[in-house]
This record gives C-alpha cells, structure tokens and sequence, in this order.
C-alpha cells in the first residue's frame, strides 16, 4: 500500500491516531509488532481454555469520559458497569464502597461525608468539560466552556499536593483517608510526591462521573472494533510487523505508539533531542497476577462482591509506606494490591476470573505471588482454595508482551509533576518530533498512562494540519 500515513503500534493511541487520519481521508498502514492488535487492550486466555482475561486494561472510564474515545461513537462496544465502581477493604470494620452517586458514598464515610461532596463530589460535579481540560492539558481548548477553567483551578489547588498530605487535610476518618490513597496509588508514585492527590481525585471523580465499567467480552472488543474501523475507511492493519528502525518505514506521516527509550534506538535524533530523551525517566514496574477461579472471590465484606475494582493495603499510612519502598526501588513485603473482579460486570468471560497487580521496582525479577495472594487472603479467607489456575507477569514478562512497558512500567513513564509537564519533552506540542512528519503518540506523550486514547488524537490532529 502507498500509504499516506504509517502508524507503528497498535495501543489505544496508535489505534486512534490511525482511525482518525483515516476519518480525515489518508490511506493509513497500521503496523503492530505483536500477533494481536491493542497494545494494552488485547484479552485472550491466559489461564484455562475459553478463559477470557485482559492483559492490560480493564477498567474504561479513562475511555468513556475521553473526547477521542467519544468522538469515534463506535460500533459494537458495550460498556457494562459493575454494580459499585470501586470498593476498599479496611481490617475489622466495613469495607468502603465508592458508588456511583457521590451522596451514596458520601454516606458510608460518617464524619467525611461533607467533606467527600466538597472534594470529589466538586470534581465530579464540575463534569465532562474539567474532565476533558485534564485529558487535554496544551489545548486545543476550542469548545471548553470558561466554567471549567475556573474549576480546573480549584481542581489545580488540591491536585498538586502530595496525596499524603491532601488526605489528612480534607478528611478525618480512616475510611475517607484510606480510600484516597487507594485511587492516588493508581499513579505510580510516592504518595509523598507532589500531584500524587489528582490522580486519586480524578479517577474518584470518574466513579462518580462515567463509572469504572468495561467493555463486555474483553477490552480486545474495544481494540478490535477501532481496527474494524480503520479497515472500513480503507486503512490496512498488520500484525507481527515490529520496525526496528525509522528509515524502514517511508511516508509523509509517521506515527509512532512508543516510547522514548524505543525511538531512541529506531532513529538517528538530532542531538539535543536525543540528550532530552535521554533524561526522560520511567518509573516503577508492577508484578500482575491473573486467576481462573471456581467461584467469586469469598470477601469478608460481601458487598466487596459488587465491585469492579477493589484496593488492598489497608489505611492510608499502609498504602504510602508501601509505595515509598516501591519508589525507593526495595520491594514491599505487604503490597498496595489493585484487584479487578470483570465478573462482577461482565459474564461473558467463560467463568470467574480475576486480576492483581502491585507495583515493584522497575525491572524487578521478585516473584510477589505469595505477597498479592496474603493481601488478597487478609480481606477475603479462603480465596487460595477458590485457584484453579494462575499466570503471572513480572516486569520481563510485560516488557516481551509489549515493548512499551519499560522495565514494567505500565504508565509509559514516570506520572511525576515533572513528567507531566516535559512528556517526554518541554513542549508546546510534544508529539511533535524534530524528524519531519514524525510524531509520538504513546503515553509517554500527555496525557500519560491509560486507556484514552488522546495521544493518538492529538498526534493525528497534529499531522493533519497543513
Ligand atoms: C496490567 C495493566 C493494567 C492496566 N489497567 C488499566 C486500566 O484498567 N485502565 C486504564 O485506563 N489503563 C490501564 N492500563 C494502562 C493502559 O493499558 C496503557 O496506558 C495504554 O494501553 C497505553 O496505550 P499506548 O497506545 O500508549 O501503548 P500500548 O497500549 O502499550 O501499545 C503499544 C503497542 O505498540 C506496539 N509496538 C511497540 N513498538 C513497536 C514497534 N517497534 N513496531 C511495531 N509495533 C510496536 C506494541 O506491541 C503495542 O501493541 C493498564 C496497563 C497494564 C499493563
């Protein structure tokens, strides 16, 4: 094919960088290195036959609340949502549920109600359009309404802080303290280090907002109907295709769904370009566990049985210290565990499987098996019994199912303040590379991990302008 753009990767960026260039009438060539298209949103059978487990991600409310996601309306996607997005165990009390509606959680949380709808409810409230400023940070801003500038402010406020301190500030209970940290975990940081409390304010927010749900049958529906897509406009989609060097692909527009330790060995760079690449940092790695069980997970709290995504690791003082170490590169020997149960949404995956992950230092060879499985055991006795089969991932095993997971790190990047704003580099437009007709799109570009797609959308959009 005479290809007016080429697209290396096929991860939800490089998907929708190449649906969208597609959509603008360019012949686009997909090119993906692995034998199934998706990058982080492939499923398949991990465990035992007809056992349908995702590899990657699960949870799509990056996906639902995303412009690039919205703005594709595709066919044959279904989003289905968990009876309660998110849940938090606690030793010895009830565990803390994070329901759709804001009040409803607000409920659970005793002396922090209030306080919840004046932190999470306001982000939440604040809506799709603060959602979107977020996901878009550098513009374009055409279309967000001035209201969310003015919240993205009183967002920017509390996002910033380190979720340690955001934490003991707005809130006074165990429960609300503990399921802050719970979501700031999800960013791979120190929850000492600066913007830490954003990301847990915002996928909180999201619960309340979206929903945490996932695609029916597996995040590869989702991965599958984008390729769908770009055939339908005529593109080509290849898989077992790996470029290993630039000069092997010829177009006017180059997309590349890598990161910067990737192009760094694929391409002759200009020199200061390349120093700047250089500096740019990954961060910790995670250990991911996936389990065919016989039966729901046996939950001491039974409303834990609700919910899409559970946190594991106790108060807020366990789960920093947990990821202290991490960040420190010293294993922890009880984990912050992310479980996610899709049967709780999802019937269609051949029967109860589940999900773990905690993180590691990057590049770590620990087997954390037992450290998941303990975490697991402490809040729902019994589970061991419930294995009929499991597979683990350690950093090694992430990086050779896809080369973007650096040393294990499933975020393209370390989501510190830093990197939010030279991502990977100091730019106004930093999918932009200095080679001609050359662009990033992968999560080491903003927004940063997760399934939304925009590093593809602003790449595309980036490439299309005259
Ligand atoms: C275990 C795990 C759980 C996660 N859970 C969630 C979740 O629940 N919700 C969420 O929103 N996010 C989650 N994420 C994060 C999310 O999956 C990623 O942030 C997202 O997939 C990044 O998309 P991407 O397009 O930048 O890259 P990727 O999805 O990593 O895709 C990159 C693709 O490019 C291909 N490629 C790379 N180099 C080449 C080359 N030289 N030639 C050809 N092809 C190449 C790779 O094979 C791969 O298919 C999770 C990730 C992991 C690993």
């Amino acid at each position: 094919m005479d290809a007016d753009a080429v697209v290396v990767g096929s991860g939800p960026n490089g998907l929708v960088a190449a649906v969208t260039l597609a959509r603008a009438g360019r012949r686009v060539l997909l090119l993906e290195a692995a034998d199934r298209f998706g990058g982080g949103l492939r499923s398949g059978e991990l465990t035992l036959p007809g056992r349908v487990h995702d590899f990657g991600a699960t949870v799509m409310a990056m996906a639902l609340a995303s412009p690039a996601f919205r703005g594709l309306e595709l066919k044959g996607v279904e989003f289905v949502h968990p009876p309660v997005p998110a849940a938090h165990p606690l030793d010895g009390r009830p565990a803390v549920l994070v329901h759709r509606d804001p009040v409803r959680t607000a409920a659970g949380l005793g002396r922090d109600a209030r306080a919840w709808l004046a932190t999470v409810g306001a982000t939440a409230r604040a809506g799709l359009p603060l959602v979107e400023l977020l996901l878009k940070p550098l513009g374009p801003w055409g279309g967000v309404p001035p209201a969310a500038f003015a919240a993205a402010a009183g967002f920017g406020a509390a996002a910033l802080l380190p979720a340690t301190t955001f934490a003991r500030r707005a809130f006074r209970t165990t429960e609300a303290r503990a399921v802050i940290a719970g979501m700031a975990a999800h960013s791979v940081l120190d929850l000492r280090s600066p913007v830490s409390a954003g990301y847990g304010l915002l996928l909180a927010s999201l619960a309340h907002l979206v929903g945490w749900p996932l695609v029916r049958g597996g995040s590869q529906v989702l991965a599958d109907a984008l390729v769908a897509e770009l055939r339908a406009l005529g593109g080509e989609a290849v898989t077992g295709h790996r470029v290993r060097r630039l000069a092997e692909v010829r177009a006017p527009v180059v997309v590349l769904d890598v990161t910067p330790r990737q192009l760094l060995a694929m391409a002759d760079l200009p020199s200061a370009y390349r120093r700047r690449l250089e500096r740019y940092r990954y961060g910790p790695g995670v250990f991911k566990l996936d389990w065919a069980l016989d039966g729901p997970v046996p939950w001491r709290d039974p409303a834990v049985a609700g919910a899409g995504t559970v946190h594991l690791g106790g108060t807020l003082e366990e789960i920093a210290l947990s990821e202290a170490e991490t960040s420190r590169g010293r294993v922890s020997p009880r984990p912050y565990v992310l479980v996610v149960q899709p049967y709780a949404a999802d019937p269609t995956r051949g029967g109860h499987t589940l999900w773990a992950y905690c993180h590691v230092p990057n590049g770590s060879r620990a087997d954390l098996t037992g450290a998941v499985e303990a975490q697991i055991e402490r809040y729902a006795p019994g589970f061991r019994e419930r294995v009929l089969a499991r597979h683990a991932m350690g950093p090694a095993e992430l990086e050779a199912f896809d080369p973007n997971l650096v040393g294990g790190d499933i975020s393209g990047g370390l989501s510190s303040l830093a990197q939010f704003l030279r991502r990977p580099v100091w730019s106004p437009a930093p999918w932009r590379t200095p080679l001609p007709g050359v662009f990033l799109c992968s999560a080491a570009t903003p927004p940063g991990g997760g399934a939304h797609g925009m590093g593809g959308w602003q790449a595309a959009r980036l490439a299309l302008r005259p």
